[in-house]
C-alpha cells in the first residue's frame, strides 16, 4: 500500500484548465482565499453577477481537506441529531440540521447545472451500533430522528443481514437523501465552471498576509472591495480567528475493485449504503462507483496530532479489524492510502463571521464536512450580494466567534491546542447546553 491520495489518482483522466500562479498586482470587486468547497461554493454564489471576483489558492483548487475527504455527503456530521438537539433545543436544532442540508442541495445542483462528472451517487446512511451503548446510541438517533419527523429504519442487530453483510454490530438505523462523490473531481469541475463564468483562480498562490484591503501573495497582490477568507490551517496574519481552528486527523485507504460475488455480500439486497460505527475514533466506509471499497478510520493518539502522521500503521489496524467483521473479503488488497486533517472549531460548529471592525472582511472557518463548507460558502457570498433572506441572519448568530465556548481561547497558550481542543470537542458532544442564539449582533456585524 502506498501513500496517494486516491482522488489525484483519479484527476489522472480528466483535464482541468490551468489556472496559472499570480505574478502582479490586481484589483478586484471580491476576493476568496482558499478554493476548497466552502470557497467554490463562495464563488459561485457569484456566478451572474457583473462583479470581478477573484480565487487564491495556495495548493490545486481544492487541493486540502475537500479533496482528501470520503466523500460522505450527509447532513450527520461530528454532531448527531440527538447531540444538536440537547445543545439547542428542537427548533435550534432543526434549523442547524438545516446547514447541511441545504449544503447537500447546493452541491447536487451545481453538479447538474454544470454537468461535473464526480462520481455523485445516491447511498443510504447507515449509522452501525457497536457493543450494548452503540445499540442505544442506534436507537437514540432513530428515536430523535422521528420526534423530528425525519424517516428512517431501525434494524435490531439480528435483522442487519438483511441488508449488510458485517458481523458482531448491535443494531443499525439507516436513512436516505444522502450520497457519495468524489470531491475533488467535483470543486475541480467547478473550477471549470468558474472560469468559464469570468471569474479569475489562480492556483498555487498562498496568502501570506491580509493587511487592510490587501492581499499579499509572494509575486503579486489583490486589492478588494470585499473579501472572503475560505482558507484552512491558517495562520493569525491571514485570518484574526485562527486560534478558533485545529484539526483532527483521521485516515482513509482505496482498494482494488470488488468483485460481484463480494459486493452481493458485502450488501445483499443490492442497495450500496454508506456506513460508520458508533465508536468514538469511528470507522467510515463506502463503494465508490468503481466498486472499490473507500475505507476510513483513526486513533486516539493521532487524532490531535499537530501534523501528519503518514505511516501506514494506524490504517493498517484498520484494515485488519474491519476485515475481522467481513471475513469474506480478506482477500482484499488496500493500494493507496493518505492521512488527513479535518479543521474544526472547538464544539465542531463553523465558525461565519463578517468583521465588526472591517466589515469587508468575511471568515468562513472550521467547517466540518463538505454540506457545512458548500453551505457555509454560499451564504457570505450571498450575504455580501445583500441576497441572503433577513432570517438567515440567524446563522451569523450561531456561528459567531463570540459565541460561549467550555475553554476559552487563551487556555490554549498554556494547555495547548490539543488538549483544550480534545476537551472542548467532547463537552460539544457529550455535556455542552447552549442557550438558544444567546449572541446578540455588534453593529455591522451581520
Ligand atoms: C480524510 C478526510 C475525510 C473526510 N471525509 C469527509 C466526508 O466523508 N464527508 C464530509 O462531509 N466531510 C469529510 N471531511 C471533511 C471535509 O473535507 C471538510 O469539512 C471540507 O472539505 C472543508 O472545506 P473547506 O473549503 O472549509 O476547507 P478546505 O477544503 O481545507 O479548503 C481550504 C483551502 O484553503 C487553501 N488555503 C489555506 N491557506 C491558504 C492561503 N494562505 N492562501 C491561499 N489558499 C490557502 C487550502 O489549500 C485549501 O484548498 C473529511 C476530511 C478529511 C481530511
Amino acid at each position: 500500500m502506498i501513500i496517494q491520495d486516491w482522488w489525484y489518482t483519479t484527476l489522472l483522466a480528466q483535464q482541468y484548465p490551468v489556472a496559472p500562479p499570480l505574478m502582479s498586482d490586481i484589483k478586484a470587486d471580491v476576493l476568496i482565499v482558499g478554493g476548497g468547497m466552502a470557497g467554490v461554493s463562495a464563488a459561485a454564489s457569484f456566478i451572474g453577477s457583473s462583479l470581478k471576483v477573484v480565487i487564491l489558492e495556495r495548493n490545486i483548487i481544492g487541493g486540502s481537506s475537500t479533496g482528501r475527504s470520503a466523500g460522505f455527503l450527509t447532513p450527520d456530521s461530528e454532531l448527531e441529531l440527538s447531540q444538536l438537539i440537547r445543545r439547542f433545543g428542537m427548533d435550534g436544532a432543526r434549523e442547524i440540521w438545516e446547514v447541511p442540508c441545504r449544503g447537500i442541495d447546493l452541491i447536487r445542483q451545481r453538479a447538474a447545472d454544470y454537468s461535473i462528472d464526480c462520481d455523485l451517487i445516491r447511498q443510504d446512511s447507515m449509522f452501525l451500533g457497536i457493543g450494548a451503548s452503540g445499540a442505544e446510541d442506534v436507537t437514540d438517533e432513530f428515536n430523535t430522528r422521528a420526534m423530528l419527523g425525519f424517516q428512517s429504519t431501525h434494524y435490531e442487530a439480528s435483522q442487519i443481514e438483511q441488508v449488510f453483510g458485517g458481523e458482531g454490530y448491535s443494531g443499525a438505523v439507516r436513512y436516505a437523501e444522502t450520497y457519495g462523490i468524489n470531491a475533488l473531481q467535483f470543486v475541480q469541475g467547478m473550477k471549470r465552471a468558474l472560469i468559464e463564468a469570468g471569474i479569475e483562480i489562480h492556483e498555487s498562490t498562498e496568502v501570506h498576509r491580509i493587511e487592510g484591503h490587501v492581499a499579499f501573495t509572494h509575486a503579486g497582490s489583490v486589492t478588494a472591495d470585499q473579501i472572503i477568507v475560505a482558507s484552512d490551517k491558517t495562520t493569525k496574519a491571514v485570518s484574526p480567528y485562527a486560534d478558533e481552528v485545529f484539526h483532527a486527523q483521521t485516515f482513509l485507504s482505496i482498494s482494488e475493485p470488488l468483485s460481484d460475488q463480494e459486493i452481493r455480500q458485502l450488501f445483499p439486497s443490492g442497495d450500496h449504503l454508506q456506513c460508520w460505527d458508533s465508536t468514538l475514533v469511528y470507522t467510515y466506509f463506502r463503494l465508490t462507483g468503481d466498486n472499490r471499497l473507500l475505507l476510513g478510520g483513526g486513533s486516539a493518539w493521532t487524532t490531535f496530532l499537530p501534523e501528519y502522521y503518514d505511516r501506514a500503521t494506524i490504517i493498517n489496524r484498520v484494515i485488519r479489524d474491519f476485515k475481522k467483521r467481513f471475513p469474506f473479503l480478506s482477500g482484499v488488497s488496500f493500494i493507496q492510502f493518505w492521512p488527513g486533517l479535518i479543521d474544526s472549531t472547538r464544539d465542531l460548529l463553523p465558525v461565519v463571521v463578517r468583521d465588526s471592525d472591517a466589515p469587508y472582511r468575511h471568515y468562513v472557518m472550521g467547517c466540518v464536512g463538505l454540506p457545512w463548507a458548500s453551505f457555509s460558502g454560499d451564504f457570505v457570498g450571498r450575504a455580501i450580494q445583500g441576497k441572503n433572506e433577513p432570517d438567515e441572519a440567524r446563522y451569523y448568530e450561531y456561528f459567531t466567534d463570540r459565541r460561549p465556548f467550555f475553554l476559552p481561547t487563551w487556555t490554549e497558550r498554556v494547555a495547548g491546542k490539543p488538549i483544550v481542543f480534545a476537551l472542548n470537542n467532547s463537552w460539544a458532544k457529550y455535556r455542552q447546553v447552549d442557550k438558544d442564539r444567546l449572541v446578540k449582533p455588534r453593529p455591522n456585524e451581520f
